[in-house]
């Protein structure tokens, strides 16, 4: 049996070299350098397409335990990385140019693995078994028949999010629960003085935003505005627009305060909560900054920061099993960011993920989930069954995973606890369950 998978990008080369190495016959479509797309500029595999960091390698951070687990199971995006790896102190940087050039050698040298460089427009959904790892800059005539294949409500091309902080951290001493109009308890309201309000007002307008590239700025403005740009067009304008009081009465006082940020639950669980309408470019360090002038989230842990920018995803909840696989075409699997994973090493890691299932599979043997208790677990299960809404593509963090009985302990130690947690997990996870 034939696997195609359709995209070399970092998840697409992680299920070719997961399979290939393992003898799993492999054919990989890759469409550039002959049709190249708005972000790539080479004809590499694994192109990383803006920054040159792989982020932290430290234990106590999200990325540095995914990192981990990713070596755990074989990665040839870590093993690329270490020979092309640049100073960068406890950040995992590289060449981009070596790093990209050495995966590709790598997967190439692969005699299992045939190269094919096309663009695919379509494919026969009821024949061998497909990997589609296409990325946020997918081709337009294959996204049409994404379209068809998927239904067109399934696809998502715009990323428009407000921070996500975890509910722990939110200081519900001064925060309080309701809906407008005494109509429910669904929403954490955070009260603002009229000083508070100001405050916040100013922050906004004087925070720094992100550049956007050309094809950003098409997308943004047929969509919502960024908060800070209705800050920008007048003081009372986010009082009167996302953080109006109205209908929302204080308990402690009984009246409507001068100003309301509002959060809304974002998992099945009430872990994670987003700002509503928030929408911002603000660079992440001045989101931090703009968070800390309102009161109930001083200390605010922010697990996904807001953004708004083109990004090609498709509603996994909806569509998916946990396996990455189509409902539908149980031989249809996805991997990387247009599964609603985002960044490099997690679109990276969820092609370690398809790949590990679809050599099982091969050989006869059911699909397994990998633990909660990991971060690669926790955040596959975090897209495919623990959303409530809409997909909002998520990023390794701790937040994910399980929380430990004893919280008595500080940020840092509980982190190294989650750490050790997790790699146990998967130790014995792939001690019982190898490739
Ligand atoms: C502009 C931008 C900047 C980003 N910056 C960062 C960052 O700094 N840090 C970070 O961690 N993440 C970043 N990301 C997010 C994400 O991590 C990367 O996009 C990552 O490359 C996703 O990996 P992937 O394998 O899913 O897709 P990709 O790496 O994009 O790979 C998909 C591959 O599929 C190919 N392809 C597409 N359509 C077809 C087709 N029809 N037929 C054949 N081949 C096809 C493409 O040419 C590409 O090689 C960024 C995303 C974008 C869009």
């Amino acid at each position: 049996m034939i696997v195609n998978v359709i995209g070399a990008g970092l998840a697409g080369s992680e299920v070719a070299y997961n399979l290939g190495k393992r003898n799993v016959r492999v054919r990989l479509y890759e469409m550039r350098p002959l049709k190249m797309t708005e972000v790539h500029k080479t004809g590499y595999f694994a192109e990383l397409v803006c920054s040159n960091s792989l982020k932290s390698e430290d234990l106590t951070n999200a990325e540095g335990l995914l990192k981990a687990e990713m070596k755990m199971m074989g990665s040839v995006t870590l093993e690329a990385a270490e020979k092309a790896r640049v100073p960068s102190g406890k950040a995992l940087a590289v060449d981009r140019n070596v790093f990209a050039k050495e995966v590709t050698k790598v997967i190439e040298s692969l005699e299992t693995v045939e190269i094919v460089r096309k663009e695919v427009v379509q494919f026969n959904p009821s024949e061998e078994i497909w990997v589609i790892a296409t990325g946020p800059a997918t081709s337009e005539s294959f996204l049409s028949f994404l379209k068809e294949f998927l239904g067109e409500d399934f696809l998502f091309f715009f990323d428009a999010v407000s921070p996500i902080v975890t509910f722990e951290s939110i200081d519900m001493s001064c925060a309080f629960w309701g809906d407008r109009f005494g109509k429910g308890k669904d929403y954490i309201n955070c009260p603002l003085t009229k000083e508070e309000y100001e405050e916040l007002w100013r922050a906004l307008v004087e925070a720094e935003v992100i550049e956007m590239e050309d094809f950003d700025r098409r997308l943004l403005f047929e969509r919502c505005q960024p908060i800070e740009e209705i800050a920008r067009s007048g003081k009372d304008a986010l009082r009167y627009g996302p953080l109006r009081p109205t209908g929302l009465v204080d308990p402690r006082t009984g009246e409507e305060p001068y100003a309301v940020v509002q959060l809304r639950r974002e998992d099945k669980d009430g872990k994670f909560y987003s700002l509503v309408g928030f929408q911002t470019r603000l660079k992440w360090g001045e989101q931090k900054k703009v968070l800390k002038k309102i009161p109930c989230l001083r200390n605010a842990e922010i697990v996904r920061y807001g953004v708004m920018h083109r990004n090609i995803y498709i509603n996994s909840p909806k569509v998916l099993d946990v396996f990455f696989r189509s409902k539908r075409h149980p031989n249809v699997f996805f991997a990387g960011q247009i599964t609603g994973v985002e960044g490099y090493m997690e679109s990276a890691a969820s092609g370690i993920y398809v790949a590990y299932n679809v050599n099982r599979i091969l050989h006869g043997l059911p699909p397994l989930k990998l633990p909660e208790e990991t971060m690669m677990g926790a955040l596959f299960s975090y897209i495919i069954e623990r959303v409530e809404g809409n997909l909002k593509p998520m990023y390794a963090n701790f937040g994910l995973l399980p929380p430990l009985h004893d919280r008595t302990r500080g940020k840092f130690e509980r982190r190294k606890l989650l750490a050790n947690r997790a790699l146990k997990a998967m130790k014995e996870f792939l001690e019982a369950n190898p490739w």
